[in-house]
């Protein structure tokens, strides 16, 4: 199998994918600042990250998927202000929604760590970095962090110059250079705060992806990956603020980030008022076509929207799914192959080059692009051959080939998993029966202790233990 390389953004370079501790694998993504409804770009960054953790699990690999919720911001404040609401309500309103739309078009994190669930570890972050000497305070009760003192900044962006770090031009007055951003910002009238050893305020927006990332991922990360945008200054201070409070180098081993979405070659953003919302897309499109097609070009590069390249996913969508549902349904009922003629020999191992391409595209940097035109071959050599092959060996092969891709596209977890699922409910039943009779026989041995142990644990899992002078009986208990 092809070896995985990753290209990082600090180095600018392809490298050999190698976790800190294999195979475990660490992965931080920035999440959403919710102040207004998900959009198709942000779908772009979650969906492509989803992605890369999907395949890393087919090659072995135990992905944990960090992936914030920035729930208090300038931005949700401005916002709460002009729809005359609280700061909680629009975070938590959007923020619904965010979640929501990730759940339909299948994308599975491990934990959403909000800001404000944190304040406290990010008041004792921030105190580090003062007393490492990285961090100062101002006697308006802003804390900054002074970029001087970290030596390696600029490398990720590739901003060698400093006139290129000008960055929260709002304070210059009281900031030791124009280019030291804020760590901690004091409340202004009528804004939400927490209380800190520097008085009253809020945590800065890069601050909080250093502490969650770090803590949930008990130090170093394997991959830090957002979009593209993030680069400078958010994903430049993170890495000085970690590799400062950490005292260690690298914090993250590989940075990866995601290309613009873009409509007529514009780059989908607010201000250009050309967003496309998430929900309405995969109301009009169906999340399984809308996920493929966010999958369909290589995560670096630009994605254009247009209703052809839509229309597109939707046919490979479909056919996917015909050919899952055909697939299964005739492995189900075919016979062991004891034979291979000449055509069926040609078809297996133009099966066997498209499976080994698409690995291998994904392995390169996980080329979506490449690897979608080899999902695009496979159904076309299903259609040409296997389709009116009666050989077990092509279906078990073809079979291999979609679970590996549903894997990764989740096009059809219901026609394909279920079966997986299916077979492990036939087996729960005596298995419970199993269970109770070895516990039968400790109650008339006496030994109670166990005996009731084994209730209350099957208690835990909602089955319910009913005693009768010589035997048990059980039900689900809902
Ligand atoms: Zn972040």
């Amino acid at each position: 199998m092809a070896v995985i390389r990753v290209r990082n953004t600090l180095g600018r370079r392809l490298e050999r994918f190698q976790p800190l501790n294999p195979p475990n694998v660490n992965m931080y993504v920035c999440g959403p600042t919710p102040q207004d409804y998900a959009h198709i770009g942000h779908a772009r960054t979650f969906v492509s990250f989803d992605a890369i953790k999907r395949y890393l699990g087919i090659r072995g690999y135990n992905v944990f998927h960090i992936q914030n919720i920035t729930d208090i911001d300038d931005k949700i404040i401005a916002k709460a202000r002009d729809e005359n609401k609280t700061w909680k309500d629009v975070s938590s309103y959007y923020g619904t929604d965010y979640l929501n739309q990730l759940e339909r078009i299948g994308v599975k994190i491990d934990i959403h760590p909000k800001v404000t669930d944190h304040i406290q570890e990010i008041i004792e972050f921030i105190q580090v970095l003062i007393d490492k000497g990285y961090a100062y305070t101002t006697e308006s009760g802003n804390v900054y962090f002074q970029v001087d003192k970290y030596p390696d900044y600029g490398r990720l962006s590739g901003r060698i110059s400093r006139d290129q770090w000008r960055q929260e031009e709002e304070f210059l007055a009281e900031k030791k250079s124009p280019y030291d951003f804020a760590l901690w910002k004091a409340a202004k009238p009528g804004e939400p705060w927490w209380d800190s050893p520097w008085g009253r305020g809020r945590p800065g927006w890069h601050i909080e992806c250093s502490v969650m990332s770090t803590r949930y991922a008990g130090g170093q990360l394997d991959i830090h990956g957002g979009a593209m945008d993030l680069i400078f200054p958010h994903h430049e201070n993170e890495r000085a603020q970690s590799e400062a409070y950490l005292g260690k180098t690298p914090w993250v081993r590989y940075w990866m980030h995601t290309g613009y979405l873009t409509i007529h070659g514009e780059k989908m953003s607010k201000s250009l008022g050309n967003i496309i919302v998430l929900k309405d897309a995969i109301n009009q499109w169906g999340p399984g076509p809308l996920r493929l097609w966010l999958l369909s070009a290589h995560y670096r590069t630009q994605l254009e929207y247009s209703t052809q390249s839509m229309e597109q996913a939707k046919r490979l969508y479909e056919r996917l799914r015909d050919i899952a549902l055909d697939v299964s349904t005739r492995l189900e009922k075919s016979e062991p192959t004891h034979y291979l003629d000449k055509r069926d020999l040609d078809l297996l191992e133009k099966l066997r080059n498209t499976h080994l391409r698409w690995h291998e595209s994904m392995s390169n940097d996980f080329n979506f692009g490449e690897a979608i035109r080899e999902v695009w071959e496979f159904t076309k050599l299903y259609y040409k051959g296997v389709k009116y092959s009666e050989s077990q060996t092509l279906l078990l092969y073809s079979f291999k080939i979609i679970d590996s891709f549903n894997r990764v596209y989740a096009f059809a977890d219901d026609i394909l998993l279920e079966k997986t699922d299916k077979a492990l409910g036939e087996l729960a039943e005596p298995l419970i029966d199993l269970i109770l009779e070895v516990r039968t026989e400790l109650r008339k041995k006496r030994m109670y202790d166990l005996a009731d142990s084994i209730r209350s644990r099957l208690a835990q899992l909602g089955v319910k233990v009913l005693d009768y002078k010589d035997k048990s009986e059980w039900r689900i208990e809902k």
